[in-house]
C-alpha cells in the first residue's frame, strides 16, 4: 500500500514537473542572434550566435528571386535591389554589413542540420502577387523537406495567401500568422497551429487572445519584446514563445 502510494506521488511530481517544462516560455531571435559584434541581421553569423546561446528558435525573412532562390532579407530590398524582381545572380555582389553575402536558405538548413537544439522559424515573405506568395511558398517547403528538416521548422507570415498555401500542402505544417486581425477562433477554423502577434496586439488591444488561444490548443508568440518590463507581463501571461532582438535579456529573466 505504502508503495502504490509513493508511485502516485511521484507520478504526480513527474506530472507537474513535466508541465512547468511545457509552459515555460521560449526564446526565439528576431532575425537571429544579430545584436553581437561582427553579426548582422537575417545573417549566418546571426543564426550561429542564436545556435550557440540554445535558443528555441531563430526566426528568419525569406523571398523568392526570379530564379526560384530562397534568400533572406528582411525588406523587400536591399540596398536598392529588389529581391523578388532579381536574380540571384544580380544579388551575388551583395554584402551585409559583416561581410557575408545574404544568405540563401539552403545555407541556412546547412547550419541548421549540424545541431539538434534551435529550430528554423521561417517567414515568408509577402511578395507582390498571389502567385508570387504561392510560389515561393511552395519552393521554401519543398527545399525544406528534401533536406529532410520538415521537424525543424515552424512557418510565420503576415500573408494569408502563403499561410494558407502552407496548410493546403500539409494540416501538419506549424504555422502561425502575424498579422493581428484574426481572432484565436477564426485561426483554429482555419487550421493554424498558433498566432505570432505585436505586442500591442496582445497587451493592449486583445489581451484576452493568449488564454483564449490556448484554450483552444493554438500556440502563442508574441513580437518583438525587446524590454524587461514587457518580458515580464508575457512570462506572467504564460505565454509560449517570445521573439525578441535581446535574447540574452530574456534568458535571464527565464533564468535558463
Ligand atoms: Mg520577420
Amino acid at each position: 500500500m505504502t508503495h502504490v502510494i509513493f508511485k502516485t506521488i511521484l507520478s504526480c511530481l513527474l506530472l507537474s514537473y513535466g508541465w512547468i517544462l511545457e509552459a515555460q516560455t521560449q526564446i526565439i531571435t528576431h532575425r537571429g542572434y544579430w545584436d553581437k559584434l561582427g553579426s548582422a541581421q537575417n545573417s549566418l553569423s546571426s543564426l550561429e550566435n542564436a545556435i550557440r546561446m540554445d535558443a528555441y528558435g531563430s526566426e528568419l525573412d525569406v523571398w523568392i528571386t526570379t530564379d526560384g532562390v530562397l534568400v533572406l532579407n528582411h525588406d523587400e530590398t536591399y540596398q536598392g535591389v529588389v529581391i523578388q524582381t532579381s536574380s540571384s545572380e544580380a544579388l551575388a555582389p551583395l554584402r551585409l554589413i559583416n561581410g557575408e553575402p545574404l544568405p540563401t536558405l539552403q545555407q541556412c538548413l546547412d547550419v541548421a542540420k549540424k545541431q539538434q537544439k534551435t529550430k528554423l522559424i521561417v517567414e515568408i515573405k509577402p511578395h507582390n502577387s498571389i502567385e508570387n506568395d504561392v510560389r515561393a511558398t511552395q519552393e521554401t517547403v519543398k527545399l525544406i523537406h528534401e533536406n529532410g528538416m520538415d521537424e525543424w521548422v515552424d512557418y510565420i507570415s503576415f500573408s494569408p495567401h502563403v499561410c494558407k498555401e502552407l496548410i493546403r500542402l500539409s494540416p501538419q505544417h506549424r504555422v502561425a500568422y502575424l498579422n493581428g486581425d484574426k481572432s484565436p477562433q477564426e485561426l483554429k477554423a482555419e487550421g493554424y497551429w498558433g498566432l505570432d502577434y505585436a505586442s500591442d496586439v496582445l497587451k493592449e488591444k486583445h489581451p484576452e487572445w493568449i488564454k483564449e488561444a490556448k484554450a483552444l490548443g493554438l500556440t502563442t508568440n508574441v513580437w518583438t519584446v525587446n524590454q524587461v518590463e514587457q518580458m515580464r507581463y508575457f512570462i506572467s501571461e504564460g505565454i509560449d514563445y517570445i521573439t525578441t532582438d535581446n535574447p540574452q535579456l530574456l534568458k535571464g529573466l527565464l533564468n535558463l
